[in-house]
């Protein structure tokens, strides 16, 4: 049992979480490590959007969900390339999009399943050894080629700002990545349109909403801690 799975009080919660948030503000509510339990109570309150880290934790999850049809499916994790067929497969959405390779294996592989999932780029707005995605010099080097790809439709920027910074700091890298697709979409592109910036979670999601996120990555807010 976790926190909040008592579903008249995930819904109490749910609804005090979302006072301060825009509608226009899309909560992808973050699952991993939660059981299929916790996905329900969620459903049963309204979100539809779920985020999940592993490709293979998602589809064990997905066959026990096969009555809730309109559920949207995020992977927001790192995803090894030749996975990359099974995750264009399960999922909608993909938000760890963070080098080249694997966006054209995405590609690739959305080509033969014909299908096209909506994509965003992972950013690095601070060297952060800990974490995958392309520093800013070496994006915009990388877009005459990421605009090449037809099925995948890349649509946003994704953003995990490192560890330790203050508020202040931690604002300043959301708008910089906010900067950086306003750059890109300064440039004329034949499928590169970059809308959404996907950023916040549940410890900084309020600042990342200022910065003009678009859709929110909350785990531990919503459901409690992850043991
Ligand atoms: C785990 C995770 C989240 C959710 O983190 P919380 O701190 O539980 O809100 C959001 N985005 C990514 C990429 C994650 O890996």
């Amino acid at each position: 049992m976790t926190l909040f799975q008592a579903p008249a009080s995930f819904q109490n919660h749910l609804r005090e979480f979302q006072v301060n948030i825009p509608t226009s503000v899309k909560i992808v509510a973050v699952t991993k490590k939660k059981s299929v339990d916790v996905i329900r109570t969620a459903y049963a309150a309204g979100l539809r959007d779920f985020g999940e880290s592993r490709v293979q934790e998602t589809i064990a999850k997905q066959e026990q969900l096969q009555d809730l049809p309109d559920i949207t499916w995020h992977l927001i994790g790192h995803l090894q390339s030749n996975k990359a067929s099974k995750a264009v497969e399960h999922f909608t959405w993909i938000h760890s999009v963070d080098s080249l390779k694997l966006a054209k294996r995405l590609e690739q592989a959305a080509s033969e399943l014909s299908l096209c999932p909506q994509a965003c780029l992972q950013v690095k707005m601070r060297p952060d050894p800990n974490k995958y995605g392309w520093d800013p010099e070496h994006l915009l080097a990388d877009l005459p080629v990421l605009d090449q790809l037809s099925h995948l439709k890349i649509v946003g920027l994704m953003a995990i700002p490192p560890l330790g910074l203050s508020l202040d700091e931690t604002l300043q890298c959301f708008r910089d990545v906010g900067a950086l697709a306003h750059r890109i979409q300064s440039q004329s592109w034949q499928h590169l349109d970059i809308q959404e910036l996907s950023m916040g979670m549940s410890e900084d999601y309020e600042l990342a909403i200022q910065a003009g996120a678009t859709m929110i990555r909350p785990g531990r807010r919503l459901f409690g801690d992850r043991t």
